[in-house]
């Protein structure tokens, strides 16, 4: 194993993968990431629904999702590698006035960003899903270009020519320890040995709170259980069928294969690693889809599994320097909306690395100083 680096990446997520290649691609290449599992992608970035999205309600994530989604646009060419990019759209369905009265002012936002989303009637979100019950439900948003990217593929399109350009990405490698001396970082432990190195990338996901520590920082980031069912194939389920959400429910569905992938949020979830599939909410769960999507009712559940979302307290991720500890940097934290935003964020950590501030979009909002200011509204549209 390498005993120096320029920069050690703790993690092998999309955002641990993402940082090292867009190191790589600018010359960096005496990078080091370290991967605790046996492979990449056992953590939430292999565990996720693959949605991405414009749909936001802060400029800065709507902005991570335009850089984002024009880097998998491009993938293919530029990476070698097919990302399953399908704009099937997302349809947000709301039930309560006060939501409906603030999805208008994020798409009034997110037209100001160059977004094409719209509010939609019900009869609109009828026609749009007609396979949707809409009892209830006083309105929407809608975005054709959002839509769906297959996870593994976009890891592993990372991990390859991150390795491509030079850079080491190394499995069944934890870090063990981040030694701290004179006020900055000085070397990352492993089973294997010691990296002495000046910079230590923290992207951990769900499990960064408990490697911050090891540099002695908080990083405000809770690990809460999220699950999923996929259904075997549904017939006369539309091609078109849109990424559906029924916000006040926490409920979603899309089209998965000839298929539906079904998940829904339990907000009373408490913090935690265990990933075994909670049996009563899963019924609460196929309850609840059953009554807005009912040819479930002749659907077969065939697979089911639970990851963890990496929440934040105003649910935006924690990106960028921590001053306090010269050399740490997170890349953590994007609170269940992390994939759709890896590209952009491993772009950043690189700018921040290399030029000394992320350049191509403002990431102060995100920056972890902001939890000394008392933490603000943040995401709104978190699922
Ligand atoms: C059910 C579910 C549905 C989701 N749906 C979506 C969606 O539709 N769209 C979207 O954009 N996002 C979604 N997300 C969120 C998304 O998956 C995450 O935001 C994203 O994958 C986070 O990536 P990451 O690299 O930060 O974390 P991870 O992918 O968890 O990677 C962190 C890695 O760090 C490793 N690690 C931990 N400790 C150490 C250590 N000490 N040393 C070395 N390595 C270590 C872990 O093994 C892990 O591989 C969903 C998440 C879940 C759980």
């Amino acid at each position: 194993m390498k005993t120096t680096a320029d920069v050690v990446v703790i993690g092998g997520g999309i955002m641990g993968a993402s940082t090292a290649y867009h190191l790589a691609r600018r010359g960096c290449t005496n990078v080091v990431v370290l991967e605790a599992a046996e492979m990449f992608g056992l953590g939430s970035t292999g565990l996720n629904a693959g949605g991405i999205r414009y749909q936001f309600a802060t400029p800065v994530n709507i902005e991570l999702s335009k850089l984002s989604i024009g880097m998998m646009e491009r993938f293919a060419d530029e990476m070698g590698q097919e990302v399953g990019l399908r704009r099937c759209g997302y349809l947000f369905m709301l039930d309560r006035e006060s939501d409906l009265a603030q999805f208008r002012a994020n798409v009034a936002l997110q037209n100001s960003l160059g977004v094409p989303s719209r509010v939609v009637s019900q009869t609109e979100i009828a026609e749009l899903a007609p396979q949707v019950d809409v009892t209830g439900i006083i309105g929407g948003t809608w975005c054709p270009l959002d839509g769906l990217v297959d996870p593994n593929s976009l890891l592993q399109g990372y991990v390859s020519n991150a390795r491509r350009l030079g850079a080491t990405l190394l499995t069944s490698t934890s870090a063990l320890g981040i030694d701290v001396a004179g006020g900055r970082v000085r070397r990352v432990v492993t089973k294997d040995g010691s990296i002495d190195t000046e910079t230590v990338v923290v992207a951990c996901g769900p499990w960064s709170a408990q490697v911050g520590a090891m540099a002695g920082i908080h990083l405000p980031i809770q690990p809460i259980r999220r699950q999923i069912a996929v259904t075997g194939a549904i017939p006369h389920l539309r091609p078109d069928f849109p990424f559906v959400i029924d916000f006040s429910r926490a409920l979603y569905f899309h089209r998965e294969g000839a298929g539906i992938l079904t998940g829904m949020s339990n907000r009373d979830e408490e913090a935690g690693f265990d990933t075994r599939v909670d049996g009563e909410w899963r019924l609460h769960h196929i309850e609840n889809a059953m009554e807005r999507l009912p040819l479930l009712g002749d659907a077969e559940i065939v697979v089911e599994w639970a990851g963890l979302y990496e929440v934040t307290p105003d649910d935006q991720p924690i990106l960028g320097r921590i001053p306090v500890v010269e050399g740490l940097l997170s890349c953590a934290g994007f609170s269940g909306h992390g994939l759709m935003h890896g590209p952009a964020a491993g772009m950043l950590m690189a700018e921040e690395i290399l030029d000394g501030r992320a350049r191509t979009i403002d990431i102060d909002p995100l920056r972890w100083s902001r939890f000394e200011l008392g933490v603000g509204a943040g995401e709104f549209n978190v699922v």
